[in-house]
């Protein structure tokens, strides 16, 4: 038997009659079992790939989870760098209260925060890794806000010392003779503090520092300023005065030939005279003195120039030996 062929008995007729179904109602069975098999389907693929994730999908999670990683490391170097900006920040305040007599940056906006999520709220609805992103990208955000603030500082920084480019060069700090222009089988260069006067012979007060050459030798302006005295000193003989500002003077004598004239604008470094005996003196030699207000002060402490640690050591302890000055 081929197709099975349903008969149903008619109670009218007695007699049993083939059944046939409408076409559309066939239709319409068939269309119902076919979206039972499609949903039922979808359902038990959707129950898979909840249980099973597909390999695409499996693809991106290690990819987010690689990403996280190296946002977690992105942010510990971020880290790092602003501690070193930091330390930057903390020696250019130092510089500034050393010099300047003030700090550069106000701590409270040097470490203002602009607020965890609120700086980047795109990242609030990300289900996966927003989190990192937003405190790596938050420390982003301050590195370069600090960093913006660092460069200002130093700006200022640059501003003030041009302004005190004027001063330093004022400021006597070279010596008055070069150093390869002493005698240095002399050794000895008398210091500033109480001395045997060499004519004299008793304890007196010398109130600079002698510098022994040969006469003729150049003597070098030890700051810039400018000349308010030349002439002849009793105890000095010929000797120069140099008003250098700020407070401060210094003071050439014994010169054999002077060669600035008063009124004259010099710069450090500038030949004003020459190395010589003359007024009380027992040798050739410069004796040079410098003035902060009116007082003589230990000119050792303006003489550092080239000088390394140990040879301006070398030279504070010549100077303090208790020997004869030369003058
Ligand atoms: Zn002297």
């Amino acid at each position: 038997m081929g197709r099975k062929e349903k008969f149903v008995y008619n109670i009218h007729t007695l007699t049993y009659e083939k059944l046939v179904i409408p076409f559309k109602t066939r239709l319409w069975q068939a269309f119902g079992f076919f979206s039972v098999v499609v949903v039922t389907s979808f359902a038990l693929l959707a129950l898979l790939y909840t249980l099973f994730p597909s390999p695409r999908e499996k693809e991106l999670v290690r990819e987010i989870e690689q990403m996280e990683y190296k946002y977690n490391q992105l942010d510990g170097q971020l880290g790092m760098m602003s501690k070193v900006l930091s330390n930057i920040q903390q020696r250019d305040a130092n510089v500034h209260r050393a010099v300047f007599g003030m700090d550069p940056i106000d701590a409270d906006v040097w470490n203002a925060g602009i607020g965890g999520h609120e700086s980047h709220p795109e990242l609030a609805a990300f289900k996966y890794g927003g989190e990192a992103v937003g405190a790596t990208l938050e420390k982003v955000d301050m590195l370069a806000r600090q960093l913006a603030l660092q460069s200002k500082s130093l700006d200022t920084l640059q501003d003030l010392a041009n302004n005190q480019q004027k001063m330093l060069a004022s400021l006597p700090s070279v010596k008055p003779v070069r150093e390869d222009k002493l005698q240095k089988s002399i050794g000895t260069l008398s210091g500033f503090g109480y001395r045997i006067h060499p004519v004299y012979k008793i304890r007196k007060f010398h109130a600079g520092l002698d510098f022994p050459a040969r006469v003729g030798t150049a003597i070098q302006a030890s700051g810039d300023g400018i000349i308010v005295e030349t002439g002849w000193h009793q105890g000095y003989g010929n000797c120069v005065k140099i008003s250098h500002g700020y407070g401060y003077e210094t003071l050439y004598g014994h010169m054999s030939k002077i060669t600035a004239r008063q009124g004259e604008h010099i710069k450090k470094g500038q030949k004003i005279g020459e190395v010589g005996d003359t007024g009380l003196s027992t040798a050739p030699h410069l004796h040079y003195e410098v003035h902060y207000k009116g007082n003589p002060i230990n000119p050792i402490n303006f003489c550092m120039d080239n000088l390394t640690p140990q040879e301006y050591q070398q030279m504070v302890n010549s100077a303090n030996m208790a020997n004869q000055s030369l003058d």
